[in-house]
């Protein structure tokens, strides 16, 4: 069964599995501009989770939310903008096309590196009701306290606050600017529930509390409440999600039901480039729409993305990429060559590959033992081929390309190689509008031709 380590315990635990079922819930986009590689990393984790415990027969239901109200340019004060509106100025657009616009570059960004869609995608903006709900609870339950139609939450009131990042309340106090904190709160640490809505302020909604807007934290328990219940198996994010807002998450949704909601935490360290966290706000970003302009295959991205376990940072470089891009290349040329899969699999190596991915998710050893199993002579081509077919349904990479491109197409992208050789462009060049026509896009580069879906 698969292990991961439950940040909650510190500890390599067994995956829980309720009634035959995990339920998961991934923090997902902010839907204001576009994600970069670094967000895709993170959203990769819950697919892998997923896809393992599909292999070993289990149902998972996952949730991943969409965060289109409530990130501001400056939590602390009301001369705060949220972004979302400061994106619908910039490009002229309302604040539901941007989060469209942006929902759906996500959603395309996410199936080209195979990650396979969560069941629901819920969205803050459609939550307004379930949030204050929650905060009504929350008040109800002695949590929370109103300032002038602002709620906040009183963390001395939950005394596990800071168990999952392991800090008391004193070291936060500490860390916080003395200057930029409200002096009406009764204490540093509480977080904003529901935020009083200046006269400035567009994006606004009727509360018990006059106008106002949710504060980001709160959506993710209304959220995740809603729709799986008081309690669920697993809850993903990247690792810097565990402080302040899977923090603030615990404090919400186990203030307003009194008892545990989540088993297991599990965090994705972050993806760098140039030995920085990739962030817009250090402008050191790529999109997976820039690797496919550059003509990568986007998989080559997720390959890359197996280099390291996901608890450990991963550098993003050109190098890297390269050297994942024509791994992968050659990775599906061997493979290409087995011929079809046999029924029997090889079970020496199926047991050391599903090891490794059930040991916490060492894809990095996984994926040696996929190139042992592939150069092993005495492991008959079409068993070998087996393993492949089963293991990319955990590594996602299109390993046999064959099985997802039918026959008339694949046949057509080896015309148009052929062409290519015969230095006949023009006929290369219909080729490639006749292949586009169905959806698949081919790209060129110094290494050879791939394709992805469009
Ligand atoms: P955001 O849209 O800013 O809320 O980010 C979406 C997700 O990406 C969050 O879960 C972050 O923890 C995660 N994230 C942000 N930057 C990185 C990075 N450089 N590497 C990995 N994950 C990241
Ligand atoms: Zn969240």
């Amino acid at each position: 069964m698969l292990r991961l380590r439950n940040e909650l315990t510190r500890e390599v635990e067994d995956v829980p599995v309720r009634d035959g079922v995990v339920r998961m819930y991934s923090c997902g986009p902010t839907v204001y501009r576009p994600q970069h590689i670094g967000n895709m990393r993170s959203f990769l984790l819950p697919d892998l989770i997923a896809r393992t415990l599909r292999v070993h027969g289990v149902e998972v239901r996952r949730l991943m939310n969409i965060t289109d109200v409530g990130h501001m340019t400056d939590e602390l004060s009301e001369a705060g903008r949220d972004k979302m509106l400061l994106a619908a100025d910039d490009e002229g657009l309302t604040t539901q096309g941007i989060a469209e616009k942006y929902t759906q570059l996500f959603l395309d960004h996410t199936d080209a590196i195979n990650i396979v869609r969560a069941d629901l995608y819920p969205k803050a903006t459609e939550h307004i009701a379930q949030i204050i709900e929650v905060v009504t609870k929350l008040i109800e339950r002695g949590h929370a306290y109103e300032i002038e139609g602002s709620i906040y939450y009183d963390v001395t009131t939950f005394p596990a606050y800071g168990a999952l990042s392991g800090q008391s309340l004193d070291a936060m106090r500490a860390a916080h600017r003395l200057d930029a904190v409200d002096p009406r709160k009764r204490n540093h640490q509480d977080f904003v529930l529901w935020v009083h809505a200046g006269p400035r302020r567009e994006l606004v909604y009727g509360s018990p509390w006059g106008p106002g807007y949710p504060g980001w934290h709160i959506e993710c328990s209304a959220m995740s409440l809603h729709h799986f219940g008081e309690r669920f198996e697993i809850h993903t994010g990247g690792i810097d999600n565990r402080f302040p807002h899977h923090e603030d998450e615990i404090a919400q949704s186990e203030g307003a039901v009194g008892h545990r909601v989540v088993d297991m935490w599990v965090y994705g360290e972050h993806l760098l480039m140039g030995s920085a966290k990739m962030a817009k706000s250090a402008g050191n970003v790529v999109t997976i729409g820039t690797l496919i302009e550059r003509g990568y295959d986007p998989l080559a991205f997720r390959y890359l993305c197996f280099n390291g376990r996901y608890r450990r940072q991963v550098d993003f470089t050109d190098d890297a990429l390269d050297s994942a891009a024509t791994t992968l290349r050659r990775l599906r040329e061997r493979i290409a060559m087995l011929g079809p899969p046999s029924t029997t699999v090889n079970e020496t190596y199926d047991n050391r590959f599903m090891a490794a991915v059930d040991d916490d998710l060492d894809l990095p050893a996984a994926v040696k033992v996929l190139h042992e199993a592939l150069s092993d002579e005495s492991v008959p081509p079409s068993e070998r081929s087996a393993l492949v077919a089963r293991w990319d349904a955990i590594l996602g990479l299109d390993l046999a390309p064959d099985a997802s491109l039918d026959d008339e197409l694949t046949s057509l992208i080896a015309e148009r190689e052929e062409a290519r050789r015969a230095k006949d462009f023009a006929r290369a060049d219909a080729i490639r509008d006749r292949l586009r026509e169905r959806g698949i896009e081919l790209l060129d580069s110094g290494q050879g031709t791939t394709w992805v879906r469009r």
